[in-house]
């Protein structure tokens, strides 16, 4: 496909503006071009061309199937948006008086109390922009507490092994000492190595669940009280909370903190590098932490407050204010009921797609799974040669959107699906015939495999070179 500037016609073009007729005014010499701008030279229709060429040449959901793990791609419906593009939504101004934008700020008031509802907290930001802000943020609030408290000595953060990548930055960046606890053998805490961990200079613990295998934690109980009674607090990754809303809460969990990922579970398409939202919950205890303002009624009438020991703005103004509209328009069109049952399907579509695989591929936990599961391609790897980015690549082939790769670090050539409650059966079917295909093709033809993709537009890239030297302008 030719770039823009490689279709360039000198002359052609499409400014549709008549003429000018009134004096254009001398602009200072200095202030003047010498040449003009080097731009593409094209008709309205060329660009049209390409735009929409360009777009068949992504992937998304609205393309097929994307059980991208750990990411919650799934289909949003696009009433959502409409409500968010409401004029009364995108053209208020945030410093306009209180008084003026009590719709918008009864948004942010009952989106809390649903949230709070579905998680189990007490309070809640809409400030952090992104899942891994609200975990910094989450870990301030943890940070202030203890300070508040005079008990300087908690500088450590405890983070299973099996927690998200974002988790021990997250901890790191907040000042704290990350303590690393392996997993045991079924993928759980091992709680005599979180029991010799905890102590005097435990701030908390940092745990993502389901894992990032996928499971849920029979333990829970038990982790979070272990915690608590060495003086530490509990911070709930709760970004995968498709798995679990509605059905059980991390404040009934034990967790003190939630942050929440409105750009997977909540009506926001993840990925193209859109706004998100991350925003965290919190028990009492921690609410007088929180970064303001936050929205308090009083007879009748919104208003914005800042917490009085709060730990400071996390983001401008009230964080990206449209994602928490897109969120309140899904929880109320979907209700208890629905909200309940979207997590069921996620559990069940990625429990029967594990079914429907695991006698022929190798799943890393052959255990009942939540929203995704983890497969192991080594022992293929070993037979066939064919490694998990081999079998990603012959996905593409397929038109399916691979599977998140070689994470979890704990699994060895990993391929972590999340279908998401989204996809019909038929779909799933569908999918689970190309990767049984793929698995015999890796047996009989394994070179096919190690030369996929052999439709894309493009085929097997120098992924290292794209990412540290990547090419991103026209060299005139
Ligand atoms: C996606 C994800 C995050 C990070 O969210 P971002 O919005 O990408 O910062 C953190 N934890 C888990 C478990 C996730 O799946």
């Amino acid at each position: 496909m030719k770039l823009m500037f490689e279709s360039s016609i000198p002359g052609r073009g499409c400014s549709i503006l008549p003429a000018c007729d009134v004096p254009i005014p001398a602009l200072p010499e200095s202030l003047c071009r010498k040449k003009a701008p080097n731009l593409p030279q094209l008709s309205e229709n060329d660009i049209s061309r390409h735009y929409t060429a360009l777009a068949g040449r992504t992937h998304g959901v609205n393309n097929g199937f994307y059980p991208l793990g750990s990411c919650t791609m799934k289909y949003n419906p696009k009433i959502n948006e409409e409500m968010a593009a409401l004029p009364g939504f995108t053209a208020i101004h945030p410093l306009q008086p209180e008084h003026t934008a009590q719709g918008a700020m009864a948004v942010l008031y009952q989106t809390e109390a649903a949230l709070c509802e579905i998680t189990g907290m007490d309070a809640m930001t809409f400030q952090p922009a992104a899942g891994a802000h609200g975990e910094f943020t989450g870990l301030l609030l943890i940070k202030a507490y203890h300070k508040y408290r005079g008990d300087n000595q908690r500088t450590k953060i405890i983070v299973p092994d099996s927690a998200h990548g974002t988790n021990p930055a997250s901890a790191t960046m907040a000042g704290f000492t990350v303590v690393s606890i392996p997993s045991q053998a079924d993928g759980c805490v091992d709680l005599e190595k979180l029991r010799a961990a905890v102590g005097k200079d435990t701030a908390g613990l940092m745990l993502t669940n389901p894992n990032t295998v996928g499971l849920f934690d029979k333990n829970i109980l038990e982790i979070t009280q272990i915690v608590h009674d060495a003086g530490g607090l509990n911070y709930y990754d709760g970004a995968n909370l498709n798995a679990v809303m509605g059905v059980s809460r991390p404040g009934d969990m034990g967790f003190d903190v939630v942050h929440l990922n409105l750009h997977k579970t909540f009506s926001t398409p993840h990925g193209g590098g859109g706004p998100g939202s991350g925003p965290v919950g919190c028990k009492a205890l921690l609410a007088p932490f929180l970064p303001g303002p936050v929205v308090k009624e009083l007879q009748g009438q919104y208003h914005f407050q800042t917490p009085e020991q709060s730990i400071g703005r996390v983001k401008s103004f009230y964080g990206n204010f449209t994602v928490v509209v897109k969120a309140l328009a899904y929880i109320l069109t979907m209700g208890a009921e629905g909200i309940r049952e979207a997590a069921q399907n996620a559990v069940l579509n990625a429990n029967y797609m594990m079914k429907k695989l695991g006698g022929v591929y190798t799943m890393a936990y052959d255990e009942r799974c939540m929203h995704e599961f983890v497969m192991s391609l080594e022992p293929l790897k070993k037979e066939t040669g064919i490694s998990a980015m081999d079998i990603a690549k012959g996905l593409l082939d397929n038109g399916i959107h691979p599977p998140t790769m070689y994470f979890p670090l704990i699994v060895h050539e990993a391929l972590m699906v999340e279908p998401t409650e989204t996809e019909s059966k038929e779909t799933l079917d569908e999918a689970i015939a190309v990767f049984l295909r793929l698995y015999e093709t890796a047996k009989k033809d394994p070179q096919t495999l190690h030369d996929a993709p052999h439709h894309t537009p493009v085929r097997r890239l120098d992924e290292v070179g794209a990412a540290r030297n990547p090419k991103l302008r026209y060299p005139f």
